[in-house]
C-alpha cells in the first residue's frame, strides 16, 4: 500500500467507520495498525511491519492467514456461484458440511444422545439466538412447559445479539440495554482464583484450578438455584447454557476437572436440556475438536462460529438432537415451523472454506501439532511466573489468559481506570505482537500454524512488557 494511499485510508477510518466495542473519541484521537495482508501466523501493516497475531484475529483463525488450500476452495466455490438462499434450495457445500459436522459429533451416542441436525446462520450471536428459540419452542412443545427459563453462568458471554446478551451474564452490557432484555438467572461460575469458598493459597507456578482446595459450593449453589426454580414456578430450568471448559470472555476462566460432569448430572436430573456454547472452544482449541468431548458430555444443542471457516469467512451452526428437531415437524397447517433465519444462511463460499478447514483440522498432521503446540505454550507462559504481577495463568489446549493483578499475595485486581491490561497490551503491539486484553487478563490463542520460533518471540515479549510495566509501578504493590 503507497503512503497516500495510507493516509487517505486513515482519514477516511476517522470520520466513517464505527467500530465495535470501542470508545471513538479515544480512537479518533490515535493513529490505529492499519493491516495491509497476513500469511500464517502474521499480520503486515502498511509500512511492512510484522505483528503476531497472538489473539488469532479475536480466536477466530485457525490454521493461520492465507492458507492455500482454503483459499483455492473459496477461489473454487467462486468460480460456480458465490451466494444462494438456503430458504428453498439445496447446495453441495451446505450438505456437505452439514454431514461433516454431525459425522465429528460421533462419539455423542455414549449417552444415547446425539447431535443430528445441523440450522446455519452467520456468527456465533446468531448460533445462540437460534438455539435459544429452538430450545423456547421445542421445551413448550415436548415438555409442555408455560413459560421455559434459561440459567447461565455469572460472566457469561454469548454475543451482542438481544437473546444472546440476555442469556449472558456481563454486567456493563446488561447496564447498557436493561430494558430490551428477558430475564435469566445465574449461577455461580467456577471462578477458582477469586473464589470465596476456595481455601487454597495461590502457588506461583501452578494454574489456580489445581491448588483449589474447597467442597464444590459452586455446585451446590448451582443445585439449590435449580431447586428454587422449581418451587418457585413449578418448572424447570428449560436449558442451562454454558460455555464447557472454558469461558472466554468472562476472562479466560477455565473449569475444574468434574465440574461439567456434576453441573450436567444435576441438570440432567431436573430433565433441563444442556445448551453448549463452543463459539470460542470448538475446532481444537482445547485439545479435542469440541470442548464437549473433554468431559464426555453431549449438549442437547451445541453453537459453533468463529473458528468454523477457520476464520477466513462469517458463518455458525447451531447443531441439535432428533429430540428437539422432532418438535418443529408437522403438516403444513400445524405451524410448526422453526419460523427463524437469515438471508446468508449456509453461504455457500463460506460452507467451503469451512469443509477446507475441517479437513485440515482432521489432518494426522494438525493433530499431532495441536498437541505439542499445547506444551510449547505452557513452556513459553512458565517463564511468566517469575513476575510479580502475574497472579495466575489460565491454560486450556492452545487457549491461554494471563490475570496481571497489583498484588500477587492479596490478589488485588489493577483498577479499571488504570488500564493495565490495554497498557501492557500497547507495549506488546510495539514490540510485534498483537492481542487485545479482557480488563485484567491477557489473551493468547495462536493460529495453529505457529511454531516453536512464534513462541518463543510471544514469551520473550511477553516477559519484556510485563517486566517494564511492574518496574513503572509503586514500589508499595510489588510483593
Ligand atoms: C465471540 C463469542 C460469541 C459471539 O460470536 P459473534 O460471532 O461475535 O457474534 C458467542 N459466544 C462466545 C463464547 C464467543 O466467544
Amino acid at each position: 500500500m503507497r503512503k497516500t494511499d495510507y493516509k487517505q485510508t486513515l482519514e477516511q477510518d476517522r470520520n466513517f467507520s464505527w467500530h465495535p466495542f470501542t470508545q471513538m473519541s479515544e480512537w479518533m484521537s490515535n493513529d490505529p495498525v492499519l493491516i495491509d495482508s497476513g500469511e500464517g501466523a502474521y499480520l503486515y501493516d502498511s509500512d511492512g511491519n510484522a505483528y503476531l497475531d497472538a489473539n488469532a484475529s479475536i480466536w477466530t483463525n485457525l490454521h493461520g492467514h492465507r492458507d492455500a488450500t482454503i483459499n483455492e476452495a473459496i477461489i473454487q466455490q467462486l468460480n460456480k456461484v458465490a451466494h444462494i438462499s438456503y430458504l428453498g434450495l439445496a447446495h453441495q457445500p451446505g450438505s456437505d458440511l452439514a454431514s461433516e459436522l454431525i459425522a465429528m459429533q460421533s462419539n455423542s451416542e455414549i449417552q444415547g444422545r446425539k447431535l443430528q441436525r445441523v440450522f446455519f446462520s452467520d456468527d456465533g450471536s446468531t448460533a445462540m439466538e437460534a438455539g435459544l428459540k429452538m430450545v423456547y419452542e421445542a421445551a413448550k412443545r415436548i415438555k409442555g412447559m408455560r413459560n421455559p427459563g434459561f440459567i447461565s453462568l455469572d460472566s457469561a458471554y454469548h454475543g451482542d445479539s438481544i437473546g444472546a446478551v440476555s442469556l449472558g451474564q456481563v454486567g456493563i452490557f446488561h447496564q447498557s440495554f436493561k430494558g430490551l432484555l428477558f430475564p435469566v438467572d445465574k449461577f455461580m461460575n467456577p471462578y477458582c482464583y477469586r473464589c470465596p469458598f476456595n481455601r487454597g493459597e495461590p502457588e506461583p507456578g501452578i494454574s489456580s484450578i489445581y491448588w483449589k482446595k474447597c467442597h464444590w459450593e459452586c455446585v451446590d449453589q448451582f443445585d439449590r438455584a435449580c431447586e428454587m426454580r422449581l418451587q418457585r414456578t413449578d418448572e424447570a430450568y428449560a436449558a442451562v447454557v454454558i460455555e464447557p471448559e472454558i469461558q472466554g470472555v468472562a476472562g479466560m476462566v477455565s473449569q475444574p476437572h468434574g465440574w461439567l460432569e456434576k453441573i450436567s448430572a444435576i441438570a440432567r436430573q431436573h430433565n433441563s436440556w444442556l445448551v453448549f456454547d463452543e463459539v470460542m472452544t470448538g475446532f481444537g482449541r482445547t485439545g479435542p475438536d469440541f470442548a464437549w468431548k473433554n468431559s464426555g458430555i453431549t449438549p442437547d444443542i451445541l453453537c459453533l462460529a468463529k473458528g468454523l471457516t477457520g476464520g477466513y469467512l462469517p458463518l455458525a451452526a447451531t447443531l441439535t438432537t432428533q429430540e428437539i428437531f422432532s418438535a418443529f415437524l408437522g403438516e403444513y397447517q400445524d405451524q410448526k415451523t422453526f419460523f427463524h433465519g437469515h438471508s446468508y444462511t449456509a453461504n455457500p463460499l463460506a460452507c467451503a472454506a469451512a469443509l477446507e478447514s475441517l479437513r485440515i483440522l482432521q489432518s494426522t498432521h494438525s493433530q499431532s501439532h495441536r498437541e505439542k503446540l499445547s506444551h510449547i505454550l505452557k513452556n513459553a507462559l512458565d517463564p511468566l511466573w517469575d513476575i510479580p504481577i502475574v497472579g495466575d495463568i489460565r491454560q486450556s489446549g492452545t487457549i491461554a489468559g494471563i490475570e496481571i493483578v497489583q498484588n500477587r499475595s492479596q490478589k488485588t485486581p489493577f483498577h479499571w481506570k488504570e488500564k493495565a491490561g490495554i497498557r501492557v497490551c500497547q507495549r506488546l503491539k510495539e514490540l510485534g505482537v498483537l492481542t487485545r486484553p479482557i480488563g485484567n487478563v491477557l489473551v493468547v490463542m495462536l493460529p495453529y500454524c505457529a511454531n516453536q520460533a512464534d513462541f518463543q518471540m510471544l514469551s520473550s515479549t511477553l516477559v519484556q512488557s510485563l517486566t517494564e510495566f511492574s518496574a513503572g509501578m509503586p514500589q508499595k504493590y510489588l510483593n
